[in-house]
């Protein structure tokens, strides 16, 4: 029999001594609250209290969210990936002004009609603004259920998912009224902290009560799953200067990075070299033929089950003429002054091309 209500206990007078002292925790407010969970998902603790600082000078409150441009939401954005999380919360700023008269969703329910908004973020929503209580389970309680119950399943298995909700919500019930804000945030800080990956039992609270430590198998638990597919592609992409103006475009809407900026360029295909892939995609993606001038260099990242690298190339137009773009793979397209390329959102892989051009300086291109 699982000890709930000693569990539950122990968490709380942990988390009162250990919990860290994070922005959104100051007064609770809704829309910090879910500025926060949008941002720690898919992103680490101590970028998301950077980001949040920064978003919060800009954007109080959701009203000043919903006025902004998308360009400026992404802007914003840039570095913390998963775009479609910042277009999500910029259509969700408009709804919450337009229809419901700024009033903030405060029901599980009503949080999980918001666009980007899924079963864990509306309960963590609606229990650390609302206190409604209701479990919030992330990675990290699955990771210390799945120890405490020494669960002989991957997490994700269905079985473990009955066991974890089931023990997720049992503890809820044992709660005190108002209890659920501190405790779902207890659980989580204390799989962040102390049974985190390689779990630190000598200092924990529930190690008389942890299965897995009773049989040694902490590093154990929880079992792993299948590992996750690792696709790797190498890319070409161009900066097509043009009276010391470079060409940027706009990703297509419901593209990946949709509504960030880009240099053209694609995946590199058998046979071709660096050059002529870039050629190619120029040519395909905008009507625009260029030669490459000046190799920039050669930067990686990754996104989903992706690992690129990705080779950058300065060029110029290959007939002389002025150009004109017809667009394939974009929306807009801008001719930008170089000291101005910060003042655009680009993916990961642009924005670290933009860095090495930046350190480089402007002219590099032309030998200036
Ligand atoms: S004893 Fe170790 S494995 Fe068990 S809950 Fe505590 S930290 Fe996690």
């Amino acid at each position: 029999m699982f000890p709930h209500t000693q569990v539950t206990e122990r968490l709380l007078r942990w988390f009162e001594e250990h919990g860290r002292d994070l922005p959104w925790r100051k007064e609770y407010k809704p829309y910090e609250v879910w500025v926060s969970e949008i941002m720690l998902q898919q992103t680490q603790m101590d970028r998301a209290v950077e980001y949040f600082t920064r978003w919060m000078v800009r954007f109080p409150d959701v009203e000043s969210v919903a006025q902004a441009s998308e360009d400026e939401i992404l802007k914003y954005w840039e570095g913390l990936g998963y775009y479609s999380r910042a277009r999500n919360l910029h259509a969700t700023a408009q709804r919450i002004v337009t229809k419901g008269n700024g009033r903030f969703p405060n029901t599980v329910t009503e949080l999980e009609g918001l666009p980007g908004v899924g079963p864990y973020t509306a309960r963590a929503v609606a229990s650390l603004a609302f206190k409604e209580p209701v479990p919030a389970i992330d990675a990290n309680v699955e990771r210390v259920v799945a120890r405490l119950r020494c669960l002989d399943q991957p997490v994700k298995h269905k079985e473990s998912q009955r066991a974890i909700q089931e023990s997720a919500r049992d503890m809820v019930a044992v709660l005190k009224p108002g209890q659920a804000r501190e405790f779902n945030q207890a659980l989580m800080e204390f799989g962040a902290l102390v049974c985190s990956r390689n779990p630190r039992c000598e200092e924990c609270p529930l190690e008389s009560m942890c299965l897995s430590r009773k049989a040694g198998l902490e590093h154990e638990r929880p079992i792993k799953g299948k590992p996750k597919e690792v696709v790797r592609i190498t890319m070409a992409t161009g900066v097509l200067v043009h009276h010391n103006r470079l060409f940027i475009q706009k990703r297509l809407p419901g593209d990946v990075w949709a509504g960030l900026w880009e240099f053209p360029g694609g995946v590199i295909e058998d046979g071709e070299s660096q050059e002529q892939a870039l050629v190619r995609e120029f040519q395909e993606e905008t009507e625009m033929d260029v030669v490459p001038t000046w190799r920039i260099g050669t930067v990686r990242y990754s996104y989903t089950k992706y690992r690129v690298t990705m080779h950058g190339f300065y060029c110029a137009l290959a007939n002389g003429r002025e150009p004109e773009p017809v667009l394939s793979a974009a929306s807009r397209y801008e001719w930008i002054e170089f000291q101005d390329m910060d003042k655009w959102a680009f993916p990961a892989g642009h924005a670290k091309l933009r860095t090495i051009m930046q350190e480089q300086g402007p002219g590099v291109e032309t030998g200036e």
